[in-house]
């Protein structure tokens, strides 16, 4: 490493403590993680202003990406969501003594999840980020068919060529009685869902289409159709109905995401 490249790191380290400094001088908004407060969350790639037109026509309801991450502990606006649900509905005591998947696991939500006292709780993704997630993949995932209490698998399926696959997948390996959390961004204005078509393939036609480059659809209306061609029942929880006193801009939520909890019966 050359000196000027540490220099340039060590001031962009400064600026960042600085800019963190003083944004924890507000109090107008606050994490639910780290029970921070403080002026603003930090935005996600420029914000709502940097998603295209075309998707913000289709309503497309994803991140809250003007308010995406805590400065404080990174947290980010679909975990804090997943709290106050799962703060609002008692839903953390289903973690008590139970069996849970969680795939792509958010971190802070894995520590209360943790800290709820589960007999067992496998943490999972394809590229494992952390030591303490093994390799799932979730279109063939090694375990026995009724195996798990609670799945958690959010912003996944958009990800997976063969989401039929996974989903039905992600049905067997729950029990009877048992539910999965599967948050995935749609298009609220889009009825039918649009695979990604062959012949986009630059990174800004990714970007402009489906949101993000790595995005395989864009999930309309019929996303709930998918899930309950797989066998589940749907139990679709909204922001109003469930958090009617939360100030989304206060707690860097999305009023228009849903929580979406697919039983099996
Ligand atoms: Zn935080």
């Amino acid at each position: 490493m050359s000196v000027s490249y540490q220099a340039t790191q060590d001031h962009v380290g400064m600026v960042r403590r600085l800019r963190r400094g003083i944004n924890g001088l507000g109090a107008r908004c606050r994490c639910c993680f780290c029970e921070t407060s403080f002026w603003k969350f930090s935005k996600y790639r420029g914000g709502w202003e940097a998603v295209s037109s075309y998707l913000r026509e289709l309503d497309w309801v994803s991140s809250e990406f003007d308010h995406f991450w805590c400065p404080f502990c990174r947290s980010h606006d679909r975990e804090r969501h997943l709290k106050y649900f799962f703060d609002a509905l008692d839903f953390w005591r289903r973690f008590e003594g139970a069996v849970v998947l969680h795939l792509a696991p958010e971190k802070h939500l894995g520590r209360c999840i943790e800290s709820c006292g589960p007999e067992r709780y496998l943490q999972g993704d394809l590229v494992p980020v952390r030591e303490t997630i093994e390799v799932v993949d979730v279109t063939d995932i090694h375990e026995e068919d009724d195996s798990f209490d609670v799945v958690l698998c959010n912003h996944v399926l958009e990800h997976v060529p063969e989401d039929a696959k996974a989903l039905g997948e992600l049905f067997r390996v729950l029990k009877p009685g048992g539910v999965a959390i599967l948050q995935t961004p749609f298009a609220a204005k889009l009825g039918k869902t649009r695979e990604r078509d062959p012949e986009v393939t630059t990174e800004a036609q990714c970007l402009e289409f489906y949101g993000q480059e790595d995005h395989v659809r864009l999930y309309g209306t019929d996303l709930m159709d998918r899930i309950g061609a797989a066998g589940f029942e749907l139990d679709l929880q909204t922001h109003d109905a469930v958090l009617p006193e939360l100030d989304c801009g206060v707690a860097g939520v999305s009023r228009n995401e849903r929580l979406i909890l697919a039983r099996k019966a």
